[in-house]
């Protein structure tokens, strides 16, 4: 099998990623770049539980298909970030249940926790396009090159996008999101939660290496 190696990467994130209820069924999707400009992607349609290393598609940067099973239906918005975003390798699309649910709601998540800040916050809601367009990546790629300090950004009505340099940054990225967006959103369910302010910012900017 060729491109064992980030095939089973890519395998072992997904079922971290299952295990950490970021993605069910077969919905979200994640990916990495070999040095030589390759991708292996989660397949399109595939339940990920019981998947095989042989099930991840290997692709190349324009979502053509080089090995494995037909790609991910939203390949367009992995593919536009490899091509336009250097220094990212790695990328982790969820449609994890708190990201969605502000992601309905339209507007930034602020900086009120280490999660969040881990993130790049305040995370933006990218404005609405149909899951699987180019134009979601185009809009992905906008704002990314836009904030070189975001690791994450929410999709309209649909999830969250996490970068990294490698899986381990972009899955530990989507954790962090989903887990600070979990804690905001309890925080303001019992009253309103208490702002950071510019300097305990810069204070946990600088010792945190933000
Ligand atoms: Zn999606």
């Amino acid at each position: 099998m060729i491109y064992q190696f980030i095939r089973e990467q890519v395998l072992e994130t997904v079922l971290k990623a299952v295990e950490a209820n970021l993605i069910r069924l077969s919905a979200g999707n994640i990916s990495t770049r070999a040095e030589d400009g390759l991708v292996a992607i989660t397949p399109s349609g595939v339940k990920y539980r019981g998947m095989l290393a042989e099930d991840i598609s290997i692709i190349d940067l324009n979502g053509e298909l080089i090995d494995g099973p037909p790609p991910s239906s939203e390949t367009p918005m992995h593919t536009a970030i490899y091509r336009n975003v250097p220094h990212v390798n790695s990328i982790c699309h969820a449609h994890s249940p708190y990201a969605i649910t502000f992601a309905m709601l339209g507007d930034d998540i602020p900086a009120v926790n280490l999660e969040l800040m881990f993130c790049g916050a305040p995370i933006p809601v990218a404005p609405w396009a149909c899951p699987g367009t180019p134009t979601a990546g185009e809009i992905a790629v906008a704002i990314y090159k836009q904030r070189p300090e975001l690791k994450v950004l929410l999709l309209r009505q649909h999830g969250l996008v996490a970068i990294g340099e490698n899986l381990e940054n972009a899955f530990d990225m989507a954790l962090n999101a989903e887990v600070g967006c979990q804690t905001y959103y309890q925080a303001r369910l019992l009253g309103q939660p208490l702002s950071l302010t510019h300097e305990q910012l810069a204070e946990i900017r600088e010792a945190y290496n933000l």
